[in-house]
């Protein structure tokens, strides 16, 4: 029988989050596409993320969609609909580089630049931001100081867990106030065997089966009594989506595996929990 505690917890809201982006954007190609060649390739995001509006709808979920510039300069009517259905619209950068890349100079240029296409589009002021591949760490917390100064209030921008691409193992794992004025909110993990384990989304979410993800969340929900959020991209749930040549096994590996079972599983996701916007569940804020 569940406590009191468990049952408070699992009528609670959790936050859905969508980072869009298409499929050539990713980190894992960035070796094998050039910037330049964005405008030459299929673009497929846009349709994607109608589908997840619908979706979305149909399951009554509200969502962040951490928006990348180069996606909305393209699409402004997409960022239109994501507004006049009730998500939140946050930013996800310009041209989706690596914080860990860039200079200080680089990333006001690039977070400014994203904030005024979306606040354009949107018609409304954007206070989230979510840095490409969780890229934030000790060597660049400046950055915080530069998303205060350009008007953000939270990010998104951690992921407290030992992984070859990105992660801050030893940062905090529930939201927490920087110094610079910025509520920075980890991506969840749980604790095992004395390491931190992700279980907030994307490569995971599709490599591990349905029961064991919602076995974790529910572990997590239980046990650290913290709102729970979920990240993924439009990309994972299209399956007939072209193949990058020239990028490495591994690689291609985590981007191709299990995408088309995604669908299936986000929605059995959507059913299981309530889910609504980074600034409502952490910043107790409507829309
Ligand atoms: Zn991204």
């Amino acid at each position: 029988m569940q406590s009191k505690d468990q049952i408070g917890q699992s009528t609670k809201k959790q936050a859905l989050t969508v980072d869009v982006e298409d499929y050539f954007h990713v980190s894992a190609f960035e070796g094998v596409i050039a910037q330049s060649d964005w405008p030459t390739l299929e673009f497929r995001v846009e349709k994607n993320t109608y589908r997840l509006l619908e979706l979305f709808e149909k399951k009554q979920a509200k969502c962040t969609f951490f928006t990348l510039g180069w996606v909305a300069q393209r699409c402004p009517n997409l960022i239109k609909a994501i507004v006049e259905q009730g998500h939140e619209l946050a930013s996800h950068g310009f041209a989706h580089q690596r914080v860990t890349d860039m200079t200080p100079e680089q990333f006001r240029s690039d977070v400014s630049k994203s904030k005024q296409v979306l606040e354009e589009a949107a018609g409304q002021a954007i206070i989230g931001y979510r840095a490409p591949s969780f890229s934030f760490n000790d060597s660049n917390t400046w950055a915080y100081e530069i998303l205060s100064e350009q008007g953000f209030e939270y990010s998104s921008s951690t992921y407290p867990i030992d992984h070859d691409l990105y992660g801050v193992p030893n940062w905090p794992r529930f939201k927490f106030q920087r110094p610079e004025g910025i509520l920075e909110i980890p991506v969840p993990t749980v604790r095992k065997n004395n390491n931190n384990i992700g279980i907030g989304g994307g490569g995971y979410f599709r490599l591990y089966p349905y029961w064991l993800s919602k076995r974790r969340i529910d572990n997590y929900l239980n046990v650290e009594k913290q709102p729970y959020s979920f990240y993924f991209h439009p990309w994972e749930v299209d399956p007939r989506q072209p193949r990058v040549g020239g990028a490495s096994v591994k690689s291609k590996l985590r981007h191709y595996l299990n995408l088309s079972r995604m669908e299936g599983k986000v929605i059995r996701l959507l059913e299981d929990y309530q889910w609504d916007t980074m600034k409502s569940v952490y910043l107790d804020r409507g829309i």
